[in-house]
């Protein structure tokens, strides 16, 4: 039986593997492992492909996400709102630079932050928004960019799902005052070990994520701030430099994915499809469903018995995110609980994401949508 991994990172390194093996030896050889005119030539090349004059390059999302934090001078007694249905690492930064999250619930049919619930939550300390463009999907930017800047918010969007999506004609990234990428290897643009970035059009922002990124320095060994190590290795800007050229393609055929699923799986009852708004183009970095409650039976957990079932069918599939954030152990002391967000609650009973990657075929996704109806069937 022929499995169908919810993702399949080998099967696109071999698409590329002459192109990515000939530039790793060339970094290999170069002597230069860390920063450096591969890593600058990348930066330039990722901030063209966001529209933005700006690109710092770092180890990772989440440290693209604190060093953002840092640079806008956001620390202890600030608040940052933000989605509580998203990896931990977007509030995380904001609890790590001293500051404190503040969620809002979130739409039942984009994931994202319901943006229209942003002016409740804010408060005199409120001192940015914070929204995640979810699976690949972005927020309503025109409506959030409109409430921040009557409240003189700074506004830090997390792209790490998100590379190329697109919100009115504008790049995820180049919306707000900075954006957030990840090049972690399952997101659209991946590396092969961990990698970031930021992206903006404020060189005084970039200038001051790059001092922060050097612990603190901007001349070597002279240091006028307590910063991190946080950089990007030469080897992942040779690879990702690859990479972000076919970055277009493959969301395309994301897309296509994304919408064959929608046409496979409309008429399967007892789920609900994930939906777009009309200005976004989603770059469709999970195509996540949610099987509805009202399914559930008397033996447990509906949406176990359809993974499990889909598992034995050799069909893979995740659940991003089990937990909401406002009830992780560690946000107790945040006061929040059950009922808070109503809907980041059901839906983290809900989602299951499906298989989703540039290469999946056609003939696969069919299997995906047969099994699916039988496991809602059988249950
Ligand atoms: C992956 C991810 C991050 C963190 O990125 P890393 O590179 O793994 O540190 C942050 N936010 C979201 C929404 C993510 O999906």
């Amino acid at each position: 039986m022929n499995k169908i991994p919810l993702l399949d990172l080998v099967s696109q390194y071999k698409t590329i593997q002459l192109e990515i093996e000939r530039a790793v030896l060339a970094v290999l050889a170069s002597g230069a492992y860390i920063g450096g005119e591969t890593v600058r030539s990348f930066e330039r090349m990722f901030a063209d492909y966001v529209g933005v004059s700006e690109c710092v390059a770092c180890n990772s999302g989440t440290d693209a996400l604190y060093l953002a934090l840092r640079a806008l001078q956001i620390g202890p007694g600030d608040e940052v709102i933000t989605t509580p249905f998203t990896f931990f690492a977007t509030a995380e930064v904001i609890s790590a630079v001293g500051a404190t999250p503040v969620f809002v619930d979130i739409n039942p049919h984009t994931f994202n932050m319901d943006v229209t619930k942003i002016e409740d939550a804010i408060t005199d300390r409120t001192r940015a928004v914070l929204p995640v463009h979810l699976f690949g999907q972005p927020v309503d930017m025109s409506a959030l960019m409109q409430t921040a800047r009557s409240h003189n918010l700074y506004v830090v969007e997390d792209c790490a799902q998100s590379a190329g999506a697109v919100w009115a004609n504008q790049s995820v990234g180049s919306i707000g005052h900075i954006g957030c990428f990840s090049f972690y290897p399952t997101k659209n643009l991946g590396g092969c070990g961990d990698g970031g970035a930021i992206t903006t059009n404020d060189p005084h922002l970039a200038a001051k994520v790059r001092m922060l990124q050097e612990h603190g320095s901007k001349t070597r060994y002279y240091h006028e701030e307590i910063g991190v190590n946080s950089r990007l290795d030469a080897l992942q800007a040779a690879i990702l430099q690859i990479k972000l050229k076919y970055l277009p393609d493959w969301n395309y055929h994301r897309t296509v994915a994304a919408n064959r699923y929608q046409q496979q799986l409309e008429h399967i009852s007892g789920i609900v499809l994930p939906e777009v708004l009309k200005k976004g183009q989603s770059v469709w970095n999970q195509y996540t469903i949610r099987v509805t409650e009202s399914m559930v039976t008397g033996q447990g957990n509906h949406r176990d018995h359809v993974r499990q079932f889909l598992l034995n069918h050799g069909v893979g599939s995740m659940i991003y995110y089990p937990l909401p954030l406002h009830l992780q152990s560690v946000y107790q002391s945040l006061g929040y609980g059950a009922g808070h967000f109503p809907i980041a609650e059901q839906v983290c009973r809900e989602v299951i994401s499906l298989p989703m990657f540039p290469e999946l075929t056609e003939e696969q996704q069919q299997k995906v949508a047969f099994y699916l109806n039988e496991a809602l069937v059988s249950s």
